[in-house]
């Protein structure tokens, strides 16, 4: 091969691309903006262990990135957990898991958990998903699954994660969402989820080792603009460009995680069905992993997406985390904020694309040179780690 290539941006995605382009002999350089790699799998450490700063996990059907992590070696780290899920509504968690969960469920009737249940069923086994790209989330699911339904589950759901650009959200994306859902189970038939051991972001620094052993180089603290990527096209054979496309609407996300002796609840994670909630997930990621694993304290995320005009990423970290914690005592009254032993804000403002009716996947091949690789490319199924070994094996195919 021996081609003289440069990859923009060193998430995930742009990682893999450098580690399987060097492996072929290419002469790689990864440019990165931020002072260190990872994208939205970065880490930081808590209780002397590396943490995402953005909850993840990964499910059985997530192949792609388990043979990733094979290869890389650290197969032995990754470790199968039952998931735990509630539903927190009208000041009440409940176990929501599956259909008993959703029979004895006390915030719909009878007749509207049928509905739901059928919905559920329906768009699992469904696979064509072309025929729901044109019509809104809002409109298919009030219509199939029914006012009260749409009301109690869905609403706090589509509105909490994408505010104003809610109503034109596609169908496309909430089928996905079911219908990926449910092949990750254990023998018993219970949910399982995925998570390495000491974190993903082994991957990334597996990444730069093999990258460095092969070759390549990696440039941190370097944004590349328009006009640099022009002089890269007389430097480079190909340039991967991993950049957030400016046609492409993005929302933004914010993390508050901290660790405390408390245990506030027996599940993993919980979604907030309620819009005045700032947060519409709260996880308890050592209800997954066990705690000794963080000096006993229990690890918690409280999570939001937000458009990227909001004012959290003008406010400081205090005034977040009040907010987040204004709210939290309300739904966990023994929430006590002086047995928190450390506490983070993180912020990204390119978390997740907006996928409307009128959705079209950004083009590949910009020109003979450059080639775009996105999580905005993944469609109809949401972004997430599989994906980016999925799309990263597509880039290379055009090299
Ligand atoms: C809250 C949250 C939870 C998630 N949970 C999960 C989960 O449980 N499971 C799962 O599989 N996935 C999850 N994901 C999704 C997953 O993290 C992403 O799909 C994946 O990390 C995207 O990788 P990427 O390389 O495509 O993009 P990114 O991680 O966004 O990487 C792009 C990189 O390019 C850099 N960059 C941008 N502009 C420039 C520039 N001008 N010059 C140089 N560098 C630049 C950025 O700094 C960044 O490092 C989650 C995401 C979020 C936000």
């Amino acid at each position: 091969m021996n081609k003289k290539i440069a990859i923009v941006g060193g998430g995930i995605g742009g990682l893999i691309v450098a580690y399987r382009l060097s492996s072929e002999g290419n002469k790689v350089t990864v440019y990165e903006k931020e002072k260190q790699l990872g994208g939205l799998i970065d880490d930081f450490k808590i209780e002397g262990q590396y943490l995402e700063k953005f909850y993840h996990h990964i499910f059985k059907t997530d192949t792609d990135i388990i043979k990733l992590i094979n290869d890389l070696g650290l197969d032995n780290k990754l470790k199968w957990y039952k998931s735990s899920v509630s539903l927190f509504y009208d000041n009440k968690f409940y176990p929501f898991n599956g259909s008993i969960d959703l029979l004895k469920f006390k915030g719909l009737d009878l007749i509207s958990k049928l509905r739901l249940g059928v919905v559920y069923l329906w768009l699992k086994f469904d696979k064509k998903w072309q025929k729901y790209q044109k019509i809104t989330a809002i409109e298919w699911m009030k219509k199939r699954a029914g006012a009260k339904a749409y009301k109690v589950i869905w609403e706090p759901l589509i509105k909490g994660k994408f505010h104003h650009y809610s109503d034109k959200i596609s169908m496309a994306w909430l089928w996905a969402r079911i219908h990926t859902r449910g092949g990750s189970r254990n023998e018993k038939g219970e949910e399982v989820l995925g998570y390495l051991d000491g974190g993903f972001g082994q991957i990334t620094r597996e990444l730069v080792k093999k990258i460095s052993d092969f070759g390549g180089e990696i440039v941190l603290n370097k944004e590349i603009n328009d006009k640099e990527m022009l002089n890269f096209e007389n430097k480079y054979d190909f340039i991967i460009d991993t950049r957030p496309i400016n046609e492409i609407k993005y929302l933004g996300a914010i993390t508050v995680v901290f660790s405390s002796k408390q245990n506030l609840s027996d599940y993993y994670w919980h979604n907030i069905n309620d819009l005045k909630s700032p947060f519409i997930a709260f996880i308890q990621h050592t209800n997954l992993v066990d705690k000794s694993k963080y000096r006993n304290k229990h690890i918690y995320y409280l999570g939001a997406y937000v458009p990227q005009d909001h004012k959290y990423f003008k406010s400081d970290d205090k005034k977040i985390q009040q907010e987040f914690f204004d709210y939290l005592v309300k739904i966990k009254p023994e929430f006590n904020k002086t047995e928190i032993s450390e506490i983070k804000v993180f912020r990204s403002l390119f978390a997740q694309h907006i996928v409307n009716v009128e959705y079209q996947v950004p083009k590949y091949i910009i020109n003979k040179k450059i080639l775009r690789l996105n999580f905005a490319q993944i469609y109809p199924q949401d972004r997430g780690v599989n994906f980016a070994v999925k799309e990263a094996n597509k880039i290379i195919s055009n090299i």
